[in-house]
């Protein structure tokens, strides 16, 4: 069975310094949960996507939990080495600790004018260099959503971001359906809304790739009071959480929410 992916990215938040303190209070409470010994029986798999410069730290506090407890970069650049000043590569991070990347965020697309195309670069990288599962970003913005164009908007986003898999067998895939109108703004969807969104989803991936494993989660505005909600619908494989991950006792209560 697909287990669940609750993921957080801090965005560009906390220090080293933070992050101890952060941890400190969210794994108190998970060692409240259950047994280490028994985190397996979860139902659901954490996603950590702090600042490059606290992925070692992350790294080691949450080691003795991968089993269900994952690291991401929240970006990488797609040459391997080289002259490209402030950008950071699949081998670094994964000397981090990762094993998960966000690729195309929407505050990538729309500040740092990531294009569809440079998304696609990036996605054939990390297929290229292997161990890395992107977690692919898409979404419309209000307008696009006003003209009832989400459809076909990230339709061409899956297919310029994904180009480099047609006709070729990859095992995972994280896809994260946020739309920009939703992202920080305290608005989500509406739940069927979403299930709708992430059925057409699942089904394009479905028709036009060959996937081992892949999940459809959901970005915009998720908190511990719409999170059960929103997983009720079965297209819905997870979250990925921006501002409510910030506070540990509110991002564990979301997984608590989720995972039960
Ligand atoms: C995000 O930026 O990926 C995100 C989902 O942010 P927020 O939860 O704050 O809307």
């Amino acid at each position: 069975m697909k287990k669940k992916i609750i993921a957080a990215n801090f965005k560009m938040n906390k220090t080293d310094e933070d992050i101890k303190k952060y941890f400190a209070v969210f794994l108190d409470r998970i060692n409240g949960l259950k047994n280490k010994t028994s985190f397996n029986d979860l139902d659901a798999e954490l996603i950590f996507a702090p600042p490059f410069t606290a992925l070692r730290e992350t790294h080691k506090i949450i080691e003795p939990y991968l089993d269900f407890m994952k690291l991401s970069s929240q970006n990488i650049y797609f040459e391997k080495s080289g002259a490209y000043t402030g950008e950071i590569s699949i081998d670094m991070i994964k000397s981090c600790g990762c094993t998960y990347a966000i690729i195309g965020h929407s505050e990538r697309r729309n500040i740092f004018k990531e294009s569809d195309e440079l998304t696609g670069k990036k996605i054939e990288a990390i297929y290229n260099d292997g161990g890395i599962t992107p977690i692919l970003c898409i979404g419309e913005n209000l307008e696009i959503r006003r003209q009832n164009g989400q459809e076909k908007f990230v339709e061409r986003q899956l297919a310029v971001g994904l180009n480099c898999i047609k006709g070729r067998n990859v095992s995972s895939l994280i896809v994260a359906y946020e739309p920009v109108w939703a992202i920080g703004t305290g608005i989500p969807i509406k739940a069927d809304d979403g299930e709708a969104m992430h059925k057409f989803i699942s089904g394009y991936i479905t028709s036009n790739f060959s996937i081992g494993e892949f999940r459809v989660i959901y970005g915009g505005s998720v908190t511990e009071a719409n999170i059960k909600e929103l997983m009720d619908n079965p297209h819905i494989d997870g979250v990925l959480v921006g501002g409510a991950s910030l506070d540990p006792q509110s991002f564990y209560n979301i997984f608590k929410l989720a995972a039960a």
